[in-house]
């Protein structure tokens, strides 16, 4: 910030119209430049001298104790609402972390409970398959069961066959 644009803030920063950020430059540059405090010094005790006179309050008044005081609650407003917005951030963050964890752990016990469904449909399946052969070894021995009634009943014809004779 120069010169020029510091002075154009002077009015600004005593009427508290600045952004945190305008009045940290403004701040900065002050600190640094005796023209332009001596400048801000100047409209201060103006215009605490005309506030003063409007309120009616007459004690006697230490301006530049004043601006000193004005500057550091100024600061003081700036640093507080910085570690806020810092601290909001760090909550922020906190909070992003948290829902990409819960996301990671939801993705982890939906592949789990997918994993657990094919297990399970591998295990159907084989109980099917192993049901499948004993439906067939069931049929298979019905047949046999059915060739030796049959054969029992040849045996049983030959041997009435055999008793006609
Ligand atoms: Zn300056």
């Amino acid at each position: 910030m120069n010169c020029m644009e510091a002075r154009r803030m002077v009015t600004p920063f005593i009427k508290r119209e600045l952004s945190d950020r305008e009045a940290e430059q403004f701040l900065r540059h002050i600190e640094h430049c005796s023209d332009c405090m001596d400048e801000l010094d100047m409209y201060f005790t103006v215009y605490k001298a005309l506030d003063t006179l409007e309120s009616g309050v007459h004690n006697e008044l230490d301006f530049q104790k004043m601006l000193e005081a004005d500057i550091r609650f100024v600061k003081r407003g700036i640093q507080r609402r910085k570690a806020v917005k810092a601290m909001r951030s760090v909550t922020l963050i906190a909070v992003e972390l948290l829902l990409l964890l819960s996301v990671y752990a939801g993705y982890r016990v939906r592949k789990s409970e997918s994993e657990q469904n094919r297990v399970q449909k591998e295990r159907t399946e084989s109980e099917l398959a192993k049901e499948e052969s004993t439906e067939l070894n069931r049929v298979q021995d019905e047949s046999t069961d059915t060739n030796k009634a049959q054969d029992e009943s040849t045996e049983v014809n030959s041997v009435q066959d055999e008793s006609t004779k």
